[in-house]
């Protein structure tokens, strides 16, 4: 496996995307599918579903440990695929790229090893009110464990994070920013590099939570300045179970290991144990071998067509949703950034979004109803819950007047 090309290699068609998605070819109660959850999960496309099976079926193997064939097979194809990742992100080095199950493991293995390292007793964190709970919760265990304290930067009633909130915040005790690049609930594509920037200037470590940007925005951890960034495979056409943390080389380096077991170390002796180099020394056990191939293949994909085209198409998308479900007198959206990618959230006047979701259904339909993991968010807009309508590459403006049109008839009948 090579690395990711940077410029595209291939022409944007929506509908040639679309075939290659097998997922997108069934119906949903005797209707052509309409997936709108892909910040929930997306498909995957063959390339993806192919490298998964190909290590399945031609190169099984434990990697790392063996001398066979199969095994060097799969170690290359492993090692190809966090090549293939750490080019996709543009990191100085392919060693800054730790697997980890997802964007939740990746913040929990941060807060853990450079939190419990780093942070003591009266240091600040400093965090969004739109976090997703994967990026607030390992941060309260590390209150609880070492006594830092959360300072949460507020947003606009639009759903905006301005540089300047975030700045008003941050004092001489605050050691660490970790925000998201993207909002999974409002879309909002927050200023992370300009917040980077600052940040650095003020001698303060940087997360960003990349999970929504994988797929909607050119990240590139070198342009955006942070020194640490997480994301997941299967929001980005990748597998379920896989994901990464890449961090500044220096950083990992000087973070211990937080699981223990075979591969991370060095030395094994009952009286002591060496670790491992980066990133093998977090990288405890046998790892998602076909997931992170998987990935490699996602990441090759997405480049290929470029995520700049694929943004762009997405833009396109939003602007029809949100001029379509503008035009519905009952329907009031959540977030309205000015800087939004492609997730649509709404409630409807009088109706439940539970509801709203089952009725879509019927419509076969897919969209996200619920709290989306980030209850401060969902307090910060008086709501329990939202409808999340979410883009992806393969969706077309005709899937979305479809969602639209099935709306306005569940509004007509039910509401
Ligand atoms: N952060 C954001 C912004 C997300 O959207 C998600 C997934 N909804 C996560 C973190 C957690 O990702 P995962 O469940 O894949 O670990």
């Amino acid at each position: 496996m090579g690395t990711t090309p940077t410029t595209p290699t291939r022409a944007f068609n929506v509908d040639s995307v679309r075939s290659e998605f097998p997922l997108l070819q069934r119906e949903v109660h005797g209707k052509p599918l309409v997936y709108l959850d892909s910040a929930a999960t997306t498909p995957k496309p063959q390339a993806v579903l192919d490298a998964v099976a190909g290590y399945d079926m031609h190169c099984t193997a434990n990697v790392h440990r063996a001398v066979h064939e199969l095994s060097t097979e799969a170690t290359e194809a492993y090692e190809g695929a966090r090549t293939a990742l750490a080019s996709f992100i543009n990191a100085p080095r392919r060693e800054e790229l730790v697997w980890t199950r997802g964007t939740t493991e990746a913040i929990n293995l941060f807060a853990w090893s450079w939190g419990r390292t780093n942070l003591q007793d009266g240091d600040h964190v400093l965090l969004s009110e739109m976090e997703h709970h994967a990026n607030i919760v390992p941060w309260q265990l590390l209150r609880e464990q070492v006594g830092i304290e959360i300072d949460v930067a507020p947003i606009t009633d639009e759903g905006v994070l301005s540089v300047d909130a975030v700045l008003e915040f941050i004092t001489d005790r605050t050691k660490l920013v970790s925000l998201a690049w993207i909002s999974n609930v409002l879309g909002t594509i927050n200023p992370v590099r300009e917040i980077c920037e600052a940040a650095r200037e003020r001698g303060i470590t940087t997360l960003v939570d990349a999970a929504q940007a994988m797929p909607h925005a050119n990240v590139d951890v070198q342009a955006v300045g942070c020194d640490a960034l997480a994301f997941s495979g299967h929001k980005m056409y990748g597998p379920t179970g896989i994901g990464g943390l890449w961090a500044r080389h220096d950083l990992l380096e000087a973070m211990p290991p937080w699981q223990g077991g075979g591969d991370m170390i060095k030395t094994v002796s009952f009286e002591e144990s060496t670790w491992n180099d980066v990133p093998m020394k977090f990288e405890a056990g046998t790892p998602n071998i076909a997931g992170a191939i998987g990935l490699g293949a996602a990441a090759g994909w997405i480049a290929e067509l470029g995520p700049d085209v694929i943004a762009s198409h997405e833009h396109e998308l939003l602007e029809q949703c949100v001029k379509r479900l503008d035009a519905i007198e009952r329907v009031q959206l959540i977030g309205t950034a000015p800087r939004k990618a492609a997730v649509v959230s709404f409630v409807i006047d009088g109706m439940h979004p539970h509801d709203v979701g089952t009725f879509l259904d019927q419509h076969a339909v897919a969209v996200r109803t619920g709290h989306h993991c980030a209850w401060p968010l969902m307090a910060r807009y008086d709501v329990n819950s939202t409808v999340r309508a979410s883009m992806g590459a393969y969706n077309t403006v005709e899937e979305i007047d479809a969602f639209a049109d099935a709306l306005e008839r569940i509004i007509e009948v039910f509401g």
